[in-house]
């Protein structure tokens, strides 16, 4: 396996990383995941502009051009032979003293490797999966892809031990959104999700799942919506880079819609597939 670390492609066995890192320390840093399908990148393109985004965001300068990082991107696809999964890709504001201010000058640390995953044809797709509810612990910057998740760890830790494959996360009675995916729900012909704010993570997928449903004149509302209209919905899904649309079926042991995959959530499902080439 072969991994990127600050410039260079090495063995996995000998990556390392300073333990004065930022990001080890601190936490001080963001990250970017793209997914791969027939061993090419899907969406790729605002996957890098919304790192770009959050480098911004935390005041530390891009170390790489779009070409640049698309590049390690591939050079990782290619060596590792990668054919379905994703590339992880990480920035953190680097090495120093351990101190929370920071030098401007400090370089920052790049690591990204590739992780098999199946994508296209998981079985939870076909089933539609179980979520679990939690409370939403977060900081209030949920928009910055922070490498912090603390939050997020406990919230799938509970969802596998509910043998469930989401938490979704509640504020004030809304849902904000899943651990590691945007949340969605279908009332009648309306497909309801969470506008975009400090409070969520602009998710790619949402994006362009939102883009595909209105090319096919289907109703996107963004709002807010709470638990209980969850459990009340036709159909409920989830979208993240590596999941694409995945069907939720149940909700803290309530069944959602008929308990199997909706009809709206399978069409979006294929529309995404058939954008990612799959
Ligand atoms: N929300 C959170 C908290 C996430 O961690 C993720 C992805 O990991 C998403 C939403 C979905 O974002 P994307 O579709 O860009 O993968």
């Amino acid at each position: 396996r072969i991994v990127f670390v600050n410039g260079s492609y090495v063995p996995f066995e000998e990556a390392n990383i300073s333990i004065m890192d930022r990001g080890f320390l601190f936490a001080d840093g963001i990250y970017e995941v793209s997914a791969v399908v027939n061993g090419k990148l899907v969406d790729n393109e605002a996957h890098m502009a919304r790192l770009d985004r959050c480098l911004k965001e935390i005041d530390i300068v891009n170390p790489y051009s779009y070409e640049q990082w698309i590049e390690i991107e591939k050079e990782l696809v290619k060596r590792n032979e990668l054919k379905e999964g994703c590339v992880y890709m990480q920035v953190t504001r680097g090495a120093a003293e351990r101190d929370f201010s920071y030098d401007k000058s400090i370089k920052p640390t790049v690591v990204a490797f590739t992780q098999v995953k199946n994508i296209v044809n998981n079985p939870a797709a076909e089933t539609g999966g179980k979520a679990i509810s939690v409370e939403d612990i977060r900081w209030a910057r949920r928009d910055i892809k922070s490498v912090g998740l603390l939050a997020q760890v406990f919230a799938k830790q509970a969802a596998k031990e509910a043998g469930a494959v989401e938490a979704l996360m509640v504020q004030d009675g809304y849902v904000t959104e899943g651990g590691s995916s945007t949340a969605f729900i279908i009332a009648g012909d309306k497909i309801i999700t969470r506008p975009l704010s400090r409070a969520i993570l602009p998710g790619i997928t949402r994006l362009t799942v939102m883009r595909l449903a209105n090319e096919k004149n289907l109703t996107i509302e963004e709002r807010l919506f709470t638990l209980e209209e969850a459990f009340a919905a036709d159909e409920a899904f989830i979208t993240s880079a590596t999941t694409f649309v995945m069907p939720i079926v149940s909700i803290d042991g309530k069944q959602v819609g008929s308990g199997k995959p909706g009809p709206l959530t399978k069409r979006l499902r294929a529309l995404y597939l058939e954008m990612a080439g799959a």
